[in-house]
C-alpha cells in the first residue's frame, strides 16, 4: 500500500510528464550540470498510468530521433524515472560495423534496467551523450552485458547484448544511476565534434590515443 508521500510523488511525476507532453515537438533535453542527471532515478512502479506511459515513451522516441541519438533516458528530459529508450539504425560503413560491432538495434523500451558485464573483455571507443552536446570521449565498456529489465508492457527481459548495442545499454542504464559517460571516460581523449569530424573518424581510437596521450586498456 502506498504511503501519503508516495502518492504525492506519483501525482507530481504524472503532472510533470503531462506538462512536458503538452508542448508540441521534441522534448527539451537536459544538459550536464542539472542535478537530475546526477541522482539515482526512481524505479518505475506505475507512477504513470498506461496511456500516459505510452505517450511519454513515444515522445522519448521522437526526441531521440530528432536529436539524433541512439538512446535517451527519462532523466535526460528531467523525469527521474528508471526508463529509457534505445534504437540504432547503425548507418555506418562495413568496416566500422565489423570493428565496433555496430549492428542495427531495433527500438526497445527499458524499464527498471540493470546490467552486469559478461567476461573481462572491454571495447574501447569514442562515444557521446545528448546531455553533453558538442563533445565525445573514449570510454572502455563491457563488450558483452546481461541486461535485466521490464519492457513497456511489464514483461521481464533477460537478454545478452554485445558490441555497440551493449554500449548503448550501459550508457542509458548508467544515466538512471546518475552516471555520465564522462565519469568512465579517458579524459585526455575528450574531443569536440569538430575534432571528431576532422581527425578521429578512424574505426578505432588508436591514432587519437597516440596523438592526445592516453593509454588504451588491454
Ligand atoms: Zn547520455
Amino acid at each position: 500500500m502506498a504511503s501519503e508521500r508516495d502518492l504525492s510523488t506519483s501525482r507530481s511525476l504524472s503532472d510533470q510528464v503531462e506538462e512536458l507532453l503538452a508542448h508540441e515537438g521534441p522534448l527539451p533535453i537536459v544538459a550536464a550540470g542539472d542535478p537530475v542527471l546526477r541522482r539515482s532515478a526512481e524505479p518505475f512502479d506505475g507512477q504513470l498510468a498506461p496511456g500516459l506511459l505510452a505517450r511519454f515513451v513515444a515522445a522519448l522516441r521522437a526526441t531521440m530521433h530528432a536529436a539524433p541519438g541512439v538512446g535517451l533516458a527519462a532523466p535526460q528530459v528531467g523525469v527521474p524515472l528508471r526508463l529509457a529508450v534505445i534504437e540504432d539504425p547503425a548507418p555506418v560503413s562495413e568496416e566500422v560495423r565489423l570493428v565496433r560491432g555496430r549492428v542495427p538495434q531495433p527500438f526497445r523500451v527499458l524499464v527498471n534496467p540493470s546490467y552486469e558485464g559478461i567476461g573481462a573483455e572491454r571495447a574501447v571507443f569514442f562515444e557521446g551523450c545528448l546531455s553533453v552536446p558538442g563533445w565525445q570521449a573514449v570510454v572502455p565498456r563491457h563488450t558483452e552485458v546481461r541486461l535485466r529489465a521490464l519492457d513497456e508492457e511489464g514483461r521481464a527481459v533477460d537478454e545478452v547484448f554485445t558490441g555497440w548495442p551493449a554500449r548503448i545499454v550501459q550508457h542509458e542504464t548508467d544515466h538512471l544511476d546518475g552516471v555520465l559517460y564522462l565519469d568512465r571516460a579517458e579524459t585526455r581523449s575528450l574531443s569536440s565534434n569538430q575534432a571528431m569530424a576532422e581527425r578521429w573518424g578512424q574505426p578505432t581510437p588508436e591514432e587519437a590515443a597516440a596523438a592526445l596521450g592516453f593509454t588504451l586498456p588491454g
